[in-house]
């Protein structure tokens, strides 16, 4: 999500730091934006360069505006279920985004209705939108908190009207949101890559529990739930976001390379050259050469024009994606003992190509050393990995993981290992979500279930 206030090119602006997210969600894209008197939107089912030409800025005048790229972890991928949404009244225009997941939704969703609501989308901000506008009420700080109270899970809200931009995180603060500044205009973003792309300044995170809201009058800041430890997405460190983002003060590239320092520690082979699957897992295959002493080689080479495999939807299309997508560098990996450095194994299936692949390029052995450790819960909070069936380290042992992904060893980094990796400083209350691999979940709702059999 982006969101900029007090420019005269918003629109424009909010397409440039969508860019920088784009590798956050790769199925739809779309910017809203306010005059002042009016909202306007666009958006598409598409990468961003596709949903947005030239001509499109011309229709979303105006000094504000909020943008989203999809992520495919719920909806039924039509192009309704795009975000922002946008809810025209007699009253008032609201557009609205949100990275995350209501775990409640089914229950607001039967609630509202039985009242009168007429659901347009299967997207959960609309849920939002009906409890701010219940019984006629304006959009206001306090219909929002009413609202925001209502809802369990993990979120970030991005909401424009035609007069405010207001910024909400969920009280554990488990998705990543930040505040920057561009000369006098505001702008908020899941990724502070997206401030550096636009020359904007980092300036704080929104703290958990937070509503921002952003006017002409400025900048104001109310605590709509209690201030509990944070727990901000470990995989956000892990996988989902840039390495050249902050999150929560802490650079994912640095908490990348202590990960594989923490992992050459905890899981050492000896091997002759360490590499790493690119993009994701580069900084924590430097981190374990440099810990192990052994040399670090680029084993893997990456095709830069073929999108993410774990975030394209199906599982046939991830399996033709990695074949695409990556290939070894024969010179370096023949007659070699590789250790091969994975952020992540969610499914197994990537990993075994890989590995697959060095063998066939003629590596000698392959050690594959994951950066974290085993995914073996499901996520409730909006990240793709919905079921424990098709989770390989909550079917497998570690010895069975080995044989399905056909290397020589494999270990994965411990669960201290990652938060020592990630918290630097729990005085300004760094904390993480490590949910799917421990299985102790900072948000609870008692039919979580429901929500999560896509
Ligand atoms: S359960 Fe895992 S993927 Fe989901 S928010 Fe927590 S750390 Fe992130």
């Amino acid at each position: 999500m982006f969101g900029i206030w007090g420019h005269e090119s918003a629109a424009e602006l909010t397409y440039y730091g969508l860019h920088a997210l784009q590798h956050r969600g790769q199925d739809g894209a779309g910017i809203a934006a306010t005059n002042g008197s009016e909202l306007n939107l666009h958006k598409g089912l598409a990468l961003l360069n596709d949903v947005f030409k030239r001509a499109e800025f011309s229709k979303l005048p105006g000094h504000a505006a909020i943008g989203h790229v999809r992520y495919p972890s719920g909806g039924e991928g039509s192009v309704d279920d795009v975000q922002p949404l946008l809810f025209r009244s007699q009253a008032e225009s609201i557009a609205i985004c949100h990275d995350g997941n209501i775990m409640n939704a089914n229950v607001l969703r039967g609630e509202l209705e039985a009242q009168g609501s007429i659901f347009q989308t299967n997207a959960d901000p609309e849920i939002l939108a009906h409890l701010m506008r219940r019984n006629g009420q304006e959009v206001t700080e306090e219909s929002i908190i009413a609202g925001l109270r209502k809802i369990v899970g993990a979120y970030a809200f991005l909401i424009l009207t035609e007069d405010k931009l207001y910024a909400a995180l969920g009280s554990r603060g488990i998705r990543p949101l930040s505040i920057g500044k561009l000369g006098d205009s505001y702008v908020v973003s899941s990724e502070t890559c997206a401030f550096d792309i636009i020359g904007a300044k980092h300036e704080r995170e929104v703290m958990p529990g937070e509503l921002v809201t952003i006017s002409a009058e400025g900048i104001t800041s109310t605590r709509f739930a209690v201030r509990e430890q944070r727990a901000l997405c470990a995989m956000e460190y892990v996988y989902l976001s840039r390495p050249d983002s902050d999150l929560n003060q802490v650079n994912v590239h640095a908490s990348r390379k202590r990960m594989g320092i923490e992992l050459a520690k905890e899981a050492p082979v000896e091997a002759d050259v360490v590499t790493g699957v690119p993009d994701s897992s580069i900084s924590a295959a430097i981190g374990y050469a440099e810990a192990s002493g052994l040399p670090y080689e680029i084993g893997i080479i990456k095709n830069r024009y073929i999108g993410r495999t774990f975030i394209q939807p199906t599982q046939e299309l991830r399996e033709q994606g990695v074949k695409m997508k990556l290939s070894p560098v024969r010179g370096i990996i023949e007659g070699k003992r590789v250790v091969m450095i994975d952020d992540s194994i969610v499914r197994g299936t990537t990993s075994r190509r890989i590995v697959r692949m060095l063998k066939e390029a003629g590596a000698k052995e392959v050690h594959v050393r994951i950066a974290s450790p085993m995914i073996t819960d499901p996520c409730y909070y909006g990240v793709d990995m919905s079921t424990k069936e098709e989770l390989i380290a909550a079917n497998h042992s570690l010895e069975e993981i080995k044989d399905i992904i056909e290397a020589d060893s494999v270990a994965f980094l411990s669960a201290d290992g990652l938060e020592q990796a990630i918290v630097q400083d729990k005085s300004i209350n760094q904390g993480i979500c490590n949910a799917c691999m421990t299985g102790n979940y900072p948000v609870l709702f008692n039919d979580v279930t429901e929500k999560v059999s896509h």
